[in-house]
């Protein structure tokens, strides 16, 4: 049985002041305890990664786990900015998200590096949580599951059976930051074309991959989305800045 997984994905934004705030609001809903078999993680920017530690370690919030936005595809050297593995294990990271769409964009991240990114966080005993997705464009012309399934398969030639302890989220471009949320249907449709595509390197992993969906994700369409057999869950950016609605949606 897969576990339901939410993670908040901070983007660029917070403070020393609101981290703070948004830690003891969750500390205080998570109080009353949650519901069973499920994993709640956030994702603050690098430099709140401590004091967020730091937090979750002062509320014994054992139901929550810290995660990263992004790591550097190379375990040390002379790579001004970037931040290594290694490194975010040592903040308390349990998770880290690679390929991000606005990873992919900004930084003309390709699959390839995304591999080695993730191959770097599992090599430092954390889940990498691998981003996939099509543009507006390509699906309207008709091509989402096979931009999708093309990510997933670069991932299974490098990863291969490590993508066992992987997450992959399935964020359709056109869905992040935008209020436009892909209907439920299509969101299980695209999961399933996934889970196939892993079950054609092992079906064994195909079953135990959690496949999380992001893209405008809100308490008001989470128990739809989260409800479907193949959506394990949800990674939400906008949404989680709000602790009450990170709570409601972690309550889905
Ligand atoms: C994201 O940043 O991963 C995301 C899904 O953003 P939003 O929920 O704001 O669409």
């Amino acid at each position: 049985m897969r576990p339901l997984i939410v993670i908040g994905n901070w983007k660029m934004n917070g403070s020393l002041a609101s981290n703070q705030d948004w830690v003891k609001t969750v500390a205080r809903g998570m109080e009353s305890g949650m519901p069973a078999g499920r994993k709640f993680v956030v994702c603050p920017p690098f430099p709140y990664l401590s004091q967020c530690a730091g937090m979750i370690k002062e509320h014994s919030l054992a139901f929550l786990s810290l995660g990263a936005q992004d790591v550097s595809a190379q375990s040390s050297g002379a790579y001004t900015g970037e931040v290594a593995a290694s490194m975010l294990k040592e903040m308390g990271c349990s998770y880290v998200i690679v390929g991000h769409s606005e990873c992919r964009l900004l930084h003309h991240e390709v699959d390839e590096v995304v591999a080695a990114k993730a191959l770097e966080v599992l090599d430092n005993g954390m889940t990498p949580v691998i981003c996939v997705g099509e543009t507006a464009d390509e699906r309207n012309s008709g091509r989402a599951q096979e931009i999708v399934c093309g990510q997933v398969a670069k991932q299974v030639s490098v990863l291969q059976d490590r993508l066992a302890d992987c997450l992959i989220a399935y964020e359709p471009v056109w869905a992040i930051g935008t209020g436009k949320v892909a209907s439920a249907q299509v969101v299980q449709d695209m999961h399933r074309a996934i889970r196939l595509q892993l079950a054609e390197f092992d079906e064994d992993v195909a079953s135990h991959v959690g496949i999380l969906y992001g893209g405008s994700v809100k308490p008001d369409n989470a128990v739809e989305l989260f409800a479907m057999p193949d959506i394990d869950g949800g990674l939400v950016g906008g949404a989680s800045l709000n602790p009450q609605d990170f709570l409601a949606i972690c309550q889905a």
